[in-house]
């Protein structure tokens, strides 16, 4: 499924070296939408998982990620028959009043909506669950 990881660089408490914090985002074998950190240091070789979860990701991961690879872009494959189902997955899985849905549901058949590479796979896969297609696209790393 998908996965896209970031690594982050800190200071070692243990030795003061170079910490390196690995940070993932994926959507796991469920369907769900997972992230997890984990950290290594270069110089004393303490490590380990240091959290995990799923929904809605921490700030600090998201950034990471959307700073190494680029915003990915969801729209909608071609036009569909009615944007009920598409509006109802937005409100499900965004949590969203329905104006800012349909707002949502509007950027989907346009110019798409951003985000990191897992939220929009996971997004696209809740669609494709309604008979909605649509597809996925990267938007590259920030250029200038
Ligand atoms: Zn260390």
């Amino acid at each position: 499924m998908s996965a896209q990881t970031a690594k982050l660089t800190s200071r070692c408490r243990a030795c003061g070296g170079t910490l390196i914090r690995q940070v993932n985002q994926f959507v796991d074998d469920a369907g769900r939408l997972c992230w997890d950190t984990g950290f290594s240091c270069e110089s004393c070789g303490d490590g380990g998982c240091e959290d995990f979860g799923s929904g809605e990701t921490p700030g600090y991961i998201r950034d990471a990620l959307l700073a190494e690879h680029g915003p990915s872009r969801l729209r909608l494959a071609g036009p569909v028959a009615g944007m009920v189902p598409v509006l109802k997955v937005l409100r499900e899985e965004l949590r969203v009043s329905l104006p800012q849905a349909r707002e949502l549901a509007g950027e989907l058949a346009g110019p798409g909506l951003t985000g990191t590479s897992a939220e929009m796979e996971y997004l696209n896969l809740r669609l494709r669950r309604r008979g909605i297609a649509a597809e996925v696209r990267s938007d590259g790393p920030e250029g200038g």
